[in-house]
């Protein structure tokens, strides 16, 4: 029984430490909070209780009277709570407050440390809060008054510090801050910026004066969470710039993917890097079929009967030979079996295993795996096909065509997870994205129905292969496919649609 305040980070997992993806990972139960974003909750096991206590009731958060005794209730009952929080716990998050609580009821507690906005914006918008040549403090400031009061902030003392002002829940106030900056003596033409959804990838930067950004705030409706930068180190923001369209080529994109809750996403990776903002929506999971009595099962006991095994996903591997540890069936029972899959991620993922592999067709799709192995298969020989339920039909159809002996066996199905704990909902509903990229007609079906709103014929969706882009088209949706059928593929065409 322990609650852990964990640190978020300012957004995206990246950011998140080593020990509070760990913390995250063995939790009962997890409270988090607004700013929490979607991937670093895709992490927590389906097993965790998960309390969303940053949503808004009326337009009030839920008070921190039932937020402690939430924690209190959950690690009485001999839970692992997790209190997550963005940025860092102990900067403007109550952290302390929940902590005094916990101590007053004898409830043992941790905290890990998270990114605190007030450091990352700086370090994304390319400014260093501290300069030999022009300043040697830094200062975090909230401009949100208690029980919105006005603000009581030592301007004067402030100013005569010298060092790079941030401030925090400014949005609203920037006017009075830049004013009583000015009137507390400090030059008008200092520079300042704010970082509108610092550290992610739809992170907007403006940089003025103090005097200039208040009607720049204005002009671009920038909006919470945003974070202030006040002082002469903000001049080299545009020099010291790495965050920008310039170095990012997919910067200011919206993509929406549909993916495999808690698989890994090499698509959503690589749009990433690029700058794309990314909505995830984790509402697919891979559901073995692997039970007692499974068609699996059953091939494995005659294993000796195959010469050939065929994968045709990363999640067919991955299920496979999990069901060989889990069942403590020897590797070396596989010897001498010849194997060919589909796609490089495929191999990838065998290649991981020791294996290489024997046959991968040059085009990544069903047919040309027939055509390759119709060549290779002798006769006598038997296949055993490893892969999803309800498979791609002209894989099975062509290898009858050519003659070879095969048993087509479903390791896995890619069920609909309908718990989805968190989507940008406002992103989908009001199409507010450039792309929709899927990989599986399954994606497809799931992305219609949380955008039950969504106008599907203004929908630009890149499909990685046929099915895909008749499930979409079927839709609706001004549909493109990608050459090949790879993450990478997928993302060059998602390039050129943007240039
Ligand atoms: N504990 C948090 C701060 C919570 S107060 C931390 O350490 O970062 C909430 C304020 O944090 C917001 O009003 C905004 O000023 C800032 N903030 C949080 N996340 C942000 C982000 N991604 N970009 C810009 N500002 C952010």
């Amino acid at each position: 029984m322990k609650v852990t305040l964990v640190g978020a980070g300012p957004g995206s997992i990246g950011l998140l430490t080593v020990k509070g993806l760990e913390t995250l990972q063995r939790a009962d139960v997890v409270l988090y909070d607004r700013f929490v974003s979607g991937d670093i909750l895709a992490v927590i096991p389906d097993s965790a209780e998960m309390i969303n206590v940053g949503k808004y009731a009326g337009n009030h958060p839920v008070p921190q009277n039932v937020i402690n005794n939430l924690l209190l209730e959950k690690a009485r009952q001999g839970k692992n709570v997790v209190r997550l929080k963005g940025g860092d716990p102990f900067v403007f998050a109550r952290g302390g407050e929940e902590l005094e609580f916990l101590s007053e009821n004898n409830i043992p507690f941790e905290v890990v440390p998270g990114v605190t906005s007030a450091v990352a914006a700086a370090a994304y918008a390319g400014i260093p809060l501290t300069h030999r040549d022009c300043a040697s403090s830094f200062h975090v400031i909230t401009a949100h008054a208690k029980n919105n009061e006005a603000l009581n902030i030592n301007f004067d003392a402030l100013v005569k510090l010298d060092g790079t002002l941030i401030f925090l829940m400014g949005v609203s106030v920037i006017d009075i801050i830049c004013e009583r900056c000015i009137n507390a003596g400090m030059d008008k033409d200092m520079p300042a910026a704010i970082v509108e959804n610092a550290a992610v990838n739809s992170q907007r930067k403006f940089l003025g004066t103090i005097t200039a950004l208040p009607e720049i705030v204005r002009a671009n409706n920038v909006k919470s969470p945003a974070v202030i930068i006040i002082g002469k180190v903000c001049q080299f923001s545009t020099r010291c710039d790495w965050f920008g369209q310039k170095y990012l080529p997919l910067r200011g994109k919206r993509v929406v993917v549909t993916r495999v809750k808690h698989g890994m996403s090499e698509l959503i990776d690589n749009l990433r890097e690029l700058g794309c903002y990314v909505v995830e929506i984790p509402c697919l999971r891979i559901a073995p079929l692997t039970g007692s009595g499974s068609a699996l099962e059953k091939s494995l006991k005659n294993i000796k009967g195959y010469s050939w095994l065929i994968f045709t996903s990363c999640a067919g591997v991955n299920v496979f030979f999990d069901y060989l540890i889990d069942t403590c069936i020897d590797i070396r029972e596989l010897s001498g079996v010849r194997i060919a899959c589909v796609g490089a991620g495929t191999e990838k993922e065998l290649n991981k295993r020791g294996i290489t592999v024997d046959y991968v067709p040059a085009e990544y799709n069903g047919a040309a795996l027939a055509h390759g192995l119709a060549e290779l298969v002798k006769d006598g020989e038997r296949a055993l096909i490893l892969r999803a339920k309800d498979g791609d039909k002209e894989l099975t159809r062509l290898l009858i065509d050519a003659g070879i002996d095969f048993d087509d066996v479903p390791v896995y199905e890619k069920v609909k997870d309908t718990a989805v704990v968190s989507i940008d909902a406002d992103a989908i509903a009001d199409n507010k994205f450039d792309f929709a990229a899927f990989t599986s007609p399954s994606a497809v079906e799931c992305f219609a129905e949380v955008a039950v709103c969504a106008n599907f014929s203004e929908i630009k969706a890149v499909c990685i292969g046929e099915k895909t882009a008749a499930a979409a088209m079927s839709y609706g949706m001004d549909v493109y496919v990608s050459t090949d059928a790879t993450a990478e593929s997928m993302v060059e065409k998602i390039k050129e649609l943007s240039a």
